[in-house]
């Protein structure tokens, strides 16, 4: 669930230096708005809420979207993905409001690199913001990175480092088609394998059973024997759709049944219209059945979504 589309970063494999129109703010969902949503897709057998966006710490009162989330029956596990900045001020109250887990992106532990990266020097206050986390015990505390290529691909193994002395578990996600430039290059992308092989330089990797993956899409490894891991998340080169059991909520209501879906299905409207949940319910469960069996990535096929990555809700 995207809580804003707008962002405080600008990282090259999302959003140009610029940044983008971002959705002007009648067309966002009400905190109100979104709790009615959320309570529907909730008794439609949703079990976990991820918070996104954007940056989803740019939303104003999200511990207190959060305490109204956590109240509800039966109550959702509730997780959200951030870029950490300002999380050092607000992961104690929301671990207080009822926030279960986080994951945090950080693409490198190089402050120039970060800079190159998201064109921001704020690695000092991500850093702050994920101890933050981990003191305000919303634990295991996770990290998100991608490598970009003559970036920070020769420094996988650090980010690996960094985040065993620490405590984080760390997962890496091949760059995917959803930045608003289309400048994505399947021949330029730093794939899982090459990933796996620049940490293997450095650390013993031990797959981890394929049972203990079940709808998640990372492929883990136990490092060094273990008991820490890393995940590698394959999107593009062994796409896991099969197991996908994901349901998206963009911040102007619109649910989507995939990141890289053509289509989506306007949920804000007819709530405002007066639509019942029932009817809201039938909407979501209109787009979810039609679902594709693959993303298609470099198929012949294969289009973009409009909407970049961080309208979505990555
Ligand atoms: N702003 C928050 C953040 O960065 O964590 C939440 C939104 S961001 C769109 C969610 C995740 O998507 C981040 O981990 C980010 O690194 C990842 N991401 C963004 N663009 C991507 C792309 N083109 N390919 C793969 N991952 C991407
Ligand atoms: Fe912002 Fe997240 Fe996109 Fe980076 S990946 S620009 S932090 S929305």
């Amino acid at each position: 669930m995207s809580v804003t589309d707008r962002c405080n970063l600008r990282c090259t494999y999302c959003m140009p230096a610029e940044g983008l129109p971002w959705l002007p703010r009648p067309e966002m969902l009400t905190d109100d708005e979104m709790i009615r949503l959320v309570s529907i897709f909730v008794r439609l057998g949703v079990t976990q809420i991820r918070l996104t966006g954007g940056e989803p710490l740019l939303r104003r009162g999200l511990p207190a979207l959060v305490e109204r989330m956590a109240a509800l029956e039966p109550r959702p596990k509730i997780a959200m993905t951030t870029n950490g900045v300002g999380l050092e001020r607000v992961a104690g109250p929301l671990a207080a409001a009822g926030l279960d887990r986080v994951n945090v992106s950080l693409d490198t532990v190089n402050r120039d690199e970060f800079q190159t990266l998201t064109r921001r020097d704020r690695l000092p206050d991500v850093e702050k913001g994920l101890a933050a986390a981990a003191e305000a015990g919303l634990l295991p505390v996770k990290v998100n990175a991608v490598a970009m290529r003559g970036i920070n691909d020769h420094s996988v193994a650090d980010v690996l480092q960094w985040c065993l002395d620490r405590g984080y578990e760390l997962r890496f996600i091949e760059q995917m088609p959803l930045d608003a430039q289309h400048s994505w290059d399947k021949t330029a992308m730093v794939t899982a394998e090459e990933i796996h092989e620049r940490l293997s330089r450095r650390f013993t990797l031990t797959p981890m059973p394929a049972s203990e993956r079940g709808s998640a899409p990372a492929e883990r490894f136990l490092v060094d024997g273990g008991p820490a891991t890393v995940g590698i998340i394959a999107s593009v080169t062994r796409p896991f759709c099969r197991a996908c059991d994901r349901t998206r909520l963009t911040a102007d209501g619109q649910v989507r049944n995939c990141l890289f879906s053509q289509r989506e299905t306007d949920l804000r409207g007819p709530m405002r219209d007066g639509a019942s949940d029932d009817e809201l319910a039938a909407l979501i469960n209109g787009e979810m059945w039609v679902k594709a069996p693959g993303h298609g990535i470099g198929t012949a096929g294969f289009s973009q979504p409009d909407r970049p990555m961080s309208a979505i809700g990555g």
